[in-house]
């Protein structure tokens, strides 16, 4: 992977030329960055919007960061004050991924140019690059793990299962479950998974009706809280959750532990995303089986890479023209490779890449 390998230029110095590379490509004045990220209350947003300022910062870059507590509106007002306030380069992970759309097309008039972060932006074609990791990856891991696990493939089963969905407004939560059902499904129609609670989606597009609201993690605990009481009597157990990150997975595990399931016995297999610190302390107690992992830096670095190139005039780098097609237009996409991170990998890959200390980890 090439990255960072742009990091010598000198970027922040005006473009000497308004004359951008590739298709698409806006002229940037100045780097001057509004970066907007959705909330503090998951840690791999307060990595992502500090790491990024951080390098931005070190090359002289003006730096706006705005955390919008997972409000919509305040997300709309935080932009449009970078904007007034002069940036040049918007950095966005949206709320909603429906409804930024007037916002940005009112920054376009003023010659912004918009980055996508992690998450796109449709319906509106004010955005001009996103940078993310395989969404559909992700889910795909998680599904491909399940079915090691318990061995599927081999036919074994039957195994009750749980299954739950990201945030219905969020662009990525789509292609997450879509990942994972695509691997899951075929065992729930061959029988081997069962999902006593009946909240299993039959095709890839009913995962809304279980999707968690804000990602919260209260939210996820209280919907298995009701599933295991209402679904769970009489001595049935959950064998799996298909849990699409680790803020729901925190969540679903307090329930789990509040019903009695114990680590090393009959915890049930479940899944995560992110490495928040807390889910990789779940995950050396065997109280969650696995993450993947997305290093938040690799995608601060691939963005510092664009907007280097947007600075300087030059071509922006994408390796996806396909993928992600936002309703109006098929966005130029940087993608980078997500890795699931089980409990022996904790050191090898999350600690001695300098992701997490081994004291966070509580190694
Ligand atoms: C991100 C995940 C994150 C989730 C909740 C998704 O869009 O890709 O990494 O866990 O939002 O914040």
């Amino acid at each position: 992977l090439a990255l960072g390998l742009t990091a010598g230029l000198a970027a922040c110095a005006p473009a000497g030329s308004n004359d951008a590379g590739g298709e698409g490509d806006a002229a940037v004045a100045e780097c001057n960055v509004g970066i907007s990220m959705p909330t503090r209350s998951l840690e791999r947003w307060i990595n992502d919007g500090e790491g990024l300022k951080e390098k931005l910062e070190a090359k002289d870059c003006t730096v706006d960061l705005q955390y919008a507590d997972d409000k919509t509106d305040q997300q709309i007002s935080q932009i449009q004050n970078q904007v007034a306030g002069g940036a040049k380069i918007l950095v966005v992970a949206a709320i909603d991924g429906k409804v930024l759309g007037p916002t940005l097309e009112s920054a376009k008039e003023q010659d912004v140019t918009v980055i996508a972060y992690d998450r796109l932006i449709n319906g509106t074609d004010a955005v001009d690059y996103y940078a993310t990791f395989d969404n559909y990856k992700v889910g795909q891991l998680q599904g491909e793990f399940i079915e090691e696990q318990l061995g599927l493939a081999e036919g074994k089963g039957p195994f009750n299962l749980e299954p739950f969905a990201g945030s219905p407004d969020d662009n990525n939560a789509a292609f997450f479950f879509s990942g994972a059902w695509d691997v899951l499904l075929p065992y729930v129609e061959s029988g081997q998974l069962v999902v006593p609670s009946g909240k299993s989606p039959a095709d890839n597009e009913g995962w809304t009706a279980i999707g968690i609201l804000g990602w919260k993690s209260a939210d996820a605990q209280s919907e298995m809280d009701n599933r295991l009481q209402s679904f769970y009597t009489g001595g049935d157990k959950v064998d799996v959750v298909l849990s699409p990150n680790d803020s729901l997975a925190l969540g679903i595990e307090a329930s789990l532990d509040s019903a009695g399931y114990q680590p090393g016995a009959d915890w049930p297999v479940i899944t995560g995303q992110d490495a928040d610190v807390a889910n990789v302390k779940a995950m050396l107690s065997d109280r969650q089986s696995m993450t993947v992992w997305k290093d938040t830096r690799e995608l601060g670095t691939q963005v510092e890479t664009m907007i280097d190139a947007l600075v300087a005039g030059n071509e922006v780098e994408v390796n996806d023209t396909e993928t992600y097609d936002n309703g109006i237009k098929v966005v130029p996409t940087y993608i980078l490779e997500p890795q699931v991170v089980v409990k022996d990998d904790v050191q090898t890959t999350l600690v001695d890449s300098g992701f997490m200390s081994a004291g966070d980890a509580g190694l």
